[in-house]
């Protein structure tokens, strides 16, 4: 059992230590009970052991782990305890299993899951969860009925599992986690994101916070829920509408790309110069950005996308962006 929504913990990359530990603090004191971060949130697993090691038995602990292979993950398993300041977290998940390969190669004799099976065994996690950007993938790996918990994007313009993979969740019983509800920082109006998502009380949203009024702006939308009304659904529909045709999903049912452009990826700057500090935003995307400088408009991915996404232009758009947010920063 955990609070209505939780807390994303990517943006606390953004802030030092002790403002951290303070906002964690605020949002447990504010009632928030499930803490989610993961092994590749740079200093976030060390924050959230700072701000909850002494009411740990409060709060549900959540990290991931981005290895393939049992060796891999159990050592990654060991550093998250660590860094969390616990001998036992709530939900470790199988960070972003987003195609068929890397569910094959998660879930094969030595694959990433034996080893949290061994550390579930073993008491060192309570439940095993996987996230992923696609439903279908998502979907196959609920079904083999060895995941407690699933972790999708969820918003009111990535509504895609509602129908598809939340009843299997529910049938087999799973926790499911909303990342995203603010799309990654592409929505900023808090009241229809969270109007939009109190319809669906299964699933607990995680929004990435970093500071205080953000927090008691989101508590405040659950201590008293304003609903849709009619200009807020006019409203979510206008950006739907604006949105549809440019935000790309990160489903990489576009993907591959015959010059190895990762595309979700470039198709992402928005998001990650909003919500990473810029030499992240930059190490991350670099060699990226490098590939998508190569696209030959070939047109294969824009074909193979179910929302029919320009990808070629948008890749020149994203390609734009990052080349005035390097030379703002350098
Ligand atoms: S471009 Fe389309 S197919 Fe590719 S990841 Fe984005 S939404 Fe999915
Ligand atoms: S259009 Fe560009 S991004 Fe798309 S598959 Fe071709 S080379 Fe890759």
């Amino acid at each position: 059992m955990v609070s209505e929504v939780g807390f994303g913990g990517i943006p606390i990359i953004n802030i030092g230590m002790e403002d951290a530990v303070s906002l964690l603090r605020h949002c447990f004191e504010l009632g928030i009970t499930l803490f989610d971060t993961a092994n590749m949130y740079g200093d976030s697993e060390k924050k959230m052991g700072a701000a909850f090691e002494s009411v740990r038995d409060r709060v549900v602990l959540a990290s991931k782990t981005l290895e393939r292979d049992a060796e891999g993950a159990a050592s990654h398993l060991d550093l998250s305890l660590e860094n969390l300041k616990t001998g036992r977290l709530d939900v470790y998940q199988l960070h972003q299993v987003a195609n068929r390969k890397t569910l094959d190669e998660v879930m094969a004799p030595g694959g990433a899951y034996e080893a949290l099976e061994k550390a579930k065994s073993d008491g060192k996690i309570r439940f095993i969860g996987l996230s992923s950007h696609n439903t279908q993938i998502a979907i196959e790996a609920c079904r083999t009925g060895r995941f407690d918990t699933v972790q999708i994007p969820f918003n009111f313009i990535e509504k895609d599992a509602l129908e598809s993979l939340f009843p299997v969740a529910a049938e087999m019983d799973m926790g499911i986690i909303g990342m995203k509800p603010l799309a990654g920082g592409v929505l900023d109006r808090a009241d229809l994101c969270f109007g939009f998502l109190q319809q669906y009380p299964m699933v607990v949203p995680i929004p990435g916070m970093k500071a205080r009024d953000e927090a008691d702006e989101i508590a405040g939308l659950y201590a008293s829920p304003q609903g849709l009304t009619a200009e807020r659904q006019e409203k979510i529909e206008e950006i739907r509408s604006e949105l549809g045709t440019k935000f790309c999903r990160r489903c990489e049912y576009c993907m591959p790309c015959q010059q190895e452009i990762h595309i979700p990826t470039a198709l992402g700057m928005q998001a990650f110069v909003k919500r990473l500090p810029p030499l992240a935003t930059i190490a991350l995307n670099d060699e990226n950005m490098k590939k998508a400088d190569t696209c030959i408009e070939c047109g294969e991915c824009a074909e193979k996308c179910p929302y029919e996404l320009p990808i070629p232009d948008l890749i020149k758009e994203n390609l734009s962006l990052y080349r005035e947010y390097v030379k703002k920063h350098s």
